[in-house]
């Protein structure tokens, strides 16, 4: 049986999402025995790869590497999964959304600051004005709501969609 090419991609998040992947207990196993992870921060692969079956997101999309990022998975994923209410509407990474950026780090990286009192800029992404939901910049087939979603219903969209079916998440899923 050919395997699922499954990745998944962290932006703006607490990694959350991410734990509740690894939370799914026992139908790890049939993750395993169905997917191949392509992507992800426990895959030792670099650059995203090309043709992948299903991308989990977490998170908002909040910097310009983010949007870079997130236009390459819609690129090379055929099917693109918002994990969690970051992903699905800015949640948590949006609340910064009502200072202005500028505002914003001078407040952590200044004020904040007893030494290196900067703003820094090296190696640093820039942020976007606001942190939006991935939607806002690409195509989303499968919002999955949660902070976090459960490792339960993760672990039924992960088989429904290796079945080839839509997950119908309608009692499965609940925001916050
Ligand atoms: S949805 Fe919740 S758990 Fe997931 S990244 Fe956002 S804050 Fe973290």
């Amino acid at each position: 049986m050919k395997k699922v090419r499954v990745a998944t991609i962290w932006l703006d998040g607490c990694a959350g999402c991410h734990m509740s992947v690894l939370d799914i207990d026992e139908a790890i196993l049939n993750v395993a025995r169905r997917a191949e992870m392509v992507y992800g921060p426990l895959v030792d692969a670099h650059e995203f790869p090309k043709q992948v079956d299903v991308t989990l997101v977490e998170g908002g999309v909040s910097s310009q590497e983010d949007l870079e990022k997130i236009r390459t998975v819609r690129q090379r994923s055929r099917l693109v999964v918002s994990l969690g209410d970051c992903a699905v509407t800015g949640n948590i990474s949006a609340m910064r959304n009502q200072t202005p950026t500028r505002k914003l780090l001078e407040r952590i990286y200044v004020e904040g600051a007893d030494v290196m009192r900067v703003v820094p800029s090296d190696g640093v992404p820039a942020l976007l004005r606001h942190a939006v939901p991935v939607h806002e910049f690409v195509k989303v087939d499968l919002h999955v709501p949660g902070c976090p979603p459960s490792a339960k219903a993760i672990a039924f969209v992960l088989e429904e969609l290796f079945e080839g079916r839509v997950p119908d998440l309608r009692s499965k899923v609940k925001f916050g």
